[in-house]
């Protein structure tokens, strides 16, 4: 991270140099407008889990426009067919039943799922390869990119983002700045520590070095043979200079791995109560402090950490997340945002001078 703009700059020329287009956003808005141009026309597009595309006020404007979104993660597929809200990030359907998940993917194949789990996985397999085939563009996240040679690393278990990422002509991959390594070793071990801690293990890694291409007739250099053919990268900034500026710079050190989610005693108990559109948890919240503001922290369980540390013991970053989950707390209450009952006992500590609000005898 001390080297992150000379990586930044690094990171930008290789992967022009492989045949990737690559925008800089400095601010979440600046990336949408890029995406929406890109995606301009488009019926469908094929997405794969990215915490970066959280942070993006991307998916309502492309419904608006008509565009329709196809998750392809299986669980994130199952909440958008039934319109429940995810439970777990990692997991985001496990809390439905399996009545739920057949009706709810009943409605996707247009014909009645039994309720097994093979044959439900069977049906979804099929219909989400028929709807990746009708997309033309697919929107993907990165875990790493390696400046060094320009790579975008992704690891995932089910297949689906190395489904997207070769069978529609267009690959959007969205990157905050701070997924960037110097070299594919980096790249390797990040991507290794991700996969520690999935709840599966990973099946898949892969490095995509710019659009699929051969040489084949003549010798003709010709892009998109079995892959995609334009491969834009969007570096992302967004709050990552900001957080490094404050002094909280270890919160670029996040590879998203999940394991803080997994230990957090208040997520575990409240789950959508520390949460926000931008993530869950411990990371989530602080998350949420630089994209949504404060109010928005609040509200997503920035004063619901008790502070017990668990997910600092766990991270393969050692990221002190309460002690940053406490500064932005002070923070909040010297910019005079209070939780309403925080407030009630203030009002009457100053009224009757004790907080229960009961006069004095
Ligand atoms: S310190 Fe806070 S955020 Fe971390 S595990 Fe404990 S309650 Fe959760
Ligand atoms: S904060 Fe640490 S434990 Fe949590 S997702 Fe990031 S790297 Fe993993």
């Amino acid at each position: 991270m001390d080297r992150l703009e000379e990586l930044v700059e690094q990171a930008r020329d290789s992967l022009r140099a492989v045949g990737c287009e690559v925008f800089e956003a400095r601010r979440g808005e600046e990336a949408v407008k890029y995406l929406l141009d890109q995606l301009e026309g488009e019926g469908v597009v094929v997405k794969s889990k990215s915490n970066t595309l959280k942070e993006l006020d991307l998916l309502e404007r492309l419904e608006e426009r008509g565009v329709e979104v196809v998750e392809t993660d299986l669980g994130d597929r199952i909440i958008q067919l039934s319109g429940e809200e995810p439970l777990h990030p990692v997991g985001p359907a496990v809390h439905l039943t399996l009545e739920e998940v057949a009706a709810a993917l009943s409605r996707e194949v247009g014909r009645e799922l039994p309720p097994d789990v093979e044959e439900l996985i069977r049906a979804s397999r099929l219909r989400l390869r028929e709807r990746i085939l009708e997309a033309r563009v697919a929107l993907t996240g990165a875990n790493v990119i390696a400046a060094e040679e320009g790579a975008i690393g992704l690891v995932e278990n089910e297949g689906n983002i190395s489904l997207i990422t070769r069978l529609p002509e267009k690959h959007l991959a969205v990157a905050g700045i701070d997924k960037i390594v110097p070299t594919l070793e980096e790249a390797v071990t990040v991507m290794k520590t991700c996969e520690a801690f999935l709840t599966v293990t990973g099946a898949y890694y892969s490095f995509i070095r710019g659009p699929s291409r051969t040489a084949d007739v003549m010798g003709i250099e010709q892009f998109g043979m079995h892959g995609a053919k334009e491969v834009h990268v969007i570096l992302l900034d967004g709050w990552r200079r900001e957080a490094a500026r404050k002094g909280m710079k270890e919160l670029l050190y996040c590879c998203n791995c999940g394991a803080c989610l997994s230990v957090c005693p208040v997520l575990l108990e409240t789950a959508h109560a520390f949460s926000s559109r931008v993530g869950a948890g411990p990371m989530g919240v602080v998350r949420t402090w630089f994209v949504l503001g404060p109010e928005e922290a609040i509200r997503g369980g920035l004063f619901a950490c008790t502070g017990c540390g668990a997910c600092r013991k766990i991270c393969p970053a050692s990221i002190d997340l309460p002690r940053l989950i406490e500064r932005l707390r002070v923070e909040a209450c010297s910019r005079g945002f209070t939780l309403p009952p925080h407030s009630s006992l203030a009002e009457n500590i100053l009224r009757v001078g004790n907080p229960f609000g009961e006069k004095p005898e």
